[in-house]
């Protein structure tokens, strides 16, 4: 398997580039707008084909490229099902495979976060995509799109920590720049969720974060919901995340 972290520097989100060493099909989970050009250069560098986009939810923080993606390449949306997204080719569902070549995400239903909120498994290899549902020494927050922190204490604590203790942990983002971490260190270090904390401390934690609004989500919800459109309307001070995307990337 081709595994590569790879960073989005303005929303500090990591897009994962996977592929079949066989097949030279490959999937990018979490892409977004600013780093497309730099996406499709390490496609063509690697001599990957994109079979696929695929979503852990609709993001609030930035914009998807998976619709440019599909225009450039012709590779298929995938978004959770439950988002109902006409515009997706695959909607995913937990229990369903998401497979290219020998390349197989299990899709792992764990809402909380958001209500659409699926982390993907890596079987074969180890490795667990978890989005913005466990993060290193922390997890997303559930303040807004339908999140939950009762459901997430159960995304994490009944799903995620069932995995093995040496599954390789790798975040939808990371504000203080580290990479990866485990479900073993998870367990043993997160201060929100470590084995030990009850759910209504959980619970308390989350609801005492006061966290601001996030700038970007009128903007970036729609926008995701149509699969990557940037919106019309933006401020003066968004515009510029967006205009890179119309900057017009090679490939
Ligand atoms: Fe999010």
């Amino acid at each position: 398997m081709i595994f590569h972290q790879l960073l989005e520097p303005l929303s500090h989100t990591y897009t994962y580039l996977l592929a079949c060493e066989e097949t030279g099909k490959a999937i990018l989970v979490d892409p977004v707008v600013p780093t497309m050009a730099r996406d499709l250069a390490l496609l063509a560098q690697l001599n990957l084909t994109l079979a696929m986009t695929v979503e852990t939810h609709v993001h609030a923080d930035h914009i998807t490229s998976a619709l440019h993606l599909r225009e450039k390449t012709g590779s298929r949306i995938a978004f959770p099902a439950v988002d109902k997204l006409a515009c997706a080719d695959i909607h995913i569902t937990e229990g369903e495979l998401l497979q290219t070549g020998s390349l197989a995400l299990r899709p792992l239903y764990t809402p909380g976060h958001t209500d659409d909120h699926f982390c993907y498994f890596i079987e074969d290899a180890g490795r667990v995509l978890t989005g913005d549902c466990l993060l290193i020494d922390g997890c997303g927050r559930t303040d807004f799109q339908n999140g939950d922190p009762r459901l997430l204490y159960k995304s994490i604590t009944e799903k995620l920590f069932s995995l093995a203790d040496d599954t390789l942990v790798y975040p939808g983002h990371d504000y203080n720049g580290r990479f990866v971490s485990s479900i073993a260190q998870e367990k043993a270090r997160n201060p929100r969720i470590a084995l030990g904390k009850s759910e209504a401390e959980f619970v308390q934690t989350m609801q005492n974060l006061h966290l601001p609004y996030p700038n970007f989500i009128d903007y970036a919800v729609p926008g995701n919901r149509l699969c990557g459109v940037c919106p019309q309307d933006l401020p003066e001070k968004m515009s510029e995340y967006c205009r890179q995307m119309t900057a017009s990337p090679q490939g």
